[in-house]
């Protein structure tokens, strides 16, 4: 069983690249029958923000991404992460600093110099026990060193297979600052130690992390959990995907009109492979098929036309009671209520279901339905409403609509016979007809299958827009 957690620090918006990280530890805990956590890492106080906790907290759970038990606050467990600073003290694994801001900048400077891998010099982890005794007596400010005399560490990294870090190289670096404030590595190790965590699933970014990490858990004598760092997400210019690329929270997508299944069916294949073809993926399957051993090493460009293909895909699996509530509040900002409108303009919608990629696109086409057209394409307007005779064309195919739609039933059948057998009985090809009639129902040259969008549009609409484009037709 694999215990799992994601961690943001709380400073922005949840970016797609941390939107793959909680995805990818989300779907190992539920294909591996594991627990998947959620720890607000706010230790960097001036940094970190309650809007931003809301704003990743929203988006997690607009994506479906649940969490299992309380959310962890890191900033509410520094007196333990304090706590466990001073335990290393004890066991002889850290010790107390007392060199000031001063000596230490000098030591880099030396250390500069002489080209040394340590800035710092080990001075303190020399001082005798009394006189530490008299300096902590005195009140002298002290920050606690971890004592790094690792040699080199290796480990499996679960994606990137053995990764071997000198840590000799690096110095006996600070864990609790002379404030009592705890340094971000101590703070992660403790909390998951504390939260029970076997994997961490996380950026690449964090591969120097992990080696300080581990060097954390050894002096505490914790075991060590798995490491998999996963691979960056880049733009299209082979740089690290970032706001210069466009789009790149998961706020701006579901603004764009992406569906959340979309965007974890595409943030998903960013992350892993799957062993088949299979490219359209509801949650489930995608825990199902899910396979940590399938991680993709090398990093990965986003690409924002296969994240709109795939929800395409996905919006035509779309059930109404799903979309409802979308549509019922894009017709409020209007003043407009669903009730009365609600199985014409289901209907309507229908028609447009294959032609959107996004849920914008797709809500956008409500106002095709409630207003007429004001505005007529151009290049429509001389090609299909400038022939001479247009308007007397139009002026007779309505008056044979009423006559007709006064004995039969007004459905895209019988609308598609009326408008044939008069374009015969005009020695017309039905196609004259019908062009202009788009332009003047939706005021553009592109809809869906005209004889059913008639339909839906209803009766008297279909002959308010005829009329309302008469004058912009030739007699
Ligand atoms: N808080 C870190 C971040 O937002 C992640 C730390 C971790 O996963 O260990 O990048």
């Amino acid at each position: 069983l694999y215990q799992v957690r994601f961690a943001p620090s709380p400073t922005g918006w949840l970016h797609v690249g941390g939107a793959r990280t909680a995805l990818i530890n989300y779907l190992t805990a539920r294909k591996y029958g594991g627990k998947f956590f959620l720890r607000i890492e706010d230790t960097d106080q001036q940094r970190s923000t309650e809007e931003s906790i809301t704003r990743i907290i929203e988006a997690l759970d607009w994506l479906g991404l649940h969490y299992d038990g309380e959310i962890i606050y890191q900033s509410r467990r520094f007196d333990r992460h304090r706590q466990v600073a001073l335990e290393l003290i004890e066991k002889g694994q850290a010790y107390h600093c007392f060199c000031s801001p001063q000596e230490l900048e000098q030591k880099r400077e030396t250390a500069r110099q002489n080209k040394e891998n340590r800035s710092y010099d080990r001075a303190c982890l020399h001082l005798s026990p009394q006189k530490i005794d008299q300096n902590l007596k005195a009140g002298k400010p002290f920050s606690v060193r971890l004592k790094n005399e690792a040699g080199s560490i290796e480990f499996t990294d679960l994606i990137r297979g053995s990764v071997v870090v000198e840590a000799d190289l690096m110095d006996d670096f600070i864990i609790l600052r002379p404030d009592g404030t705890p340094v971000y590595q101590l703070s992660v190790v403790v909390d998951d130690h504390d939260m029970g965590i076997n994997l961490v699933l996380r950026g690449e970014d964090h591969l120097t992390n992990s080696t300080k990490q581990i060097l954390l858990y050894q002096a505490m004598g914790w075991p060590v959990p798995q490491f998999g760092h996963l691979s960056l997400i880049l733009g299209a210019d082979k740089k690290r995907l970032s706001k210069r690329h466009g789009a790149a929270s998961v706020q701006e997508f579901r603004d764009l009109g992406i569906l959340p299944q979309a965007l974890n069916n595409y943030l998903g294949l960013l992350g892993w492979s799957p062993r088949d073809e299979q490219e359209i993926y509801t949650m489930d399957e995608m825990s199902a098929a899910f396979d940590l051993e399938r991680l993709h090493r090398s990093s990965a460009v986003f690409d924002e036309k296969k994240l709109l293909w795939l929800n395409g895909k996905h919006l035509a699996k779309i059930t109404w009671p799903q979309l409802r509530p979308s549509l019922v509040k894009r017709l409020r900002e209007r003043g407009l209520e669903l009730n009365g409108l609600e199985g014409s303009l289901m209907s309507f919608m229908e028609l447009f279901r294959v032609r959107v990629s996004t849920i914008s696109e797709w809500l956008q086409q409500t106002d095709l339905f409630i207003d007429d057209p004001v505005i007529y394409t151009e290049s429509g307007v001389s090609k299909y409403f400038q022939p001479e005779g247009t308007a007397t064309l139009f002026g007779e195919y309505l008056n044979n609509l009423d006559l007709i739609f006064g004995r039969v039933e007004w459905n895209d059948r019988e609308i598609e016979k009326q408008v044939r057998e008069f374009a015969t009985a005009k020695g017309l090809a039905a196609g004259k007809l019908i062009h202009p009639l788009r332009l003047a129902l939706v005021g553009k040259t592109e809809s869906p299958g005209i004889f059913e969008l008639m339909s839906v549009l209803g009766k008297e609409k279909v002959v308010r827009r005829i009329e309302k484009a008469l004058p912009y037709m030739q007699h």
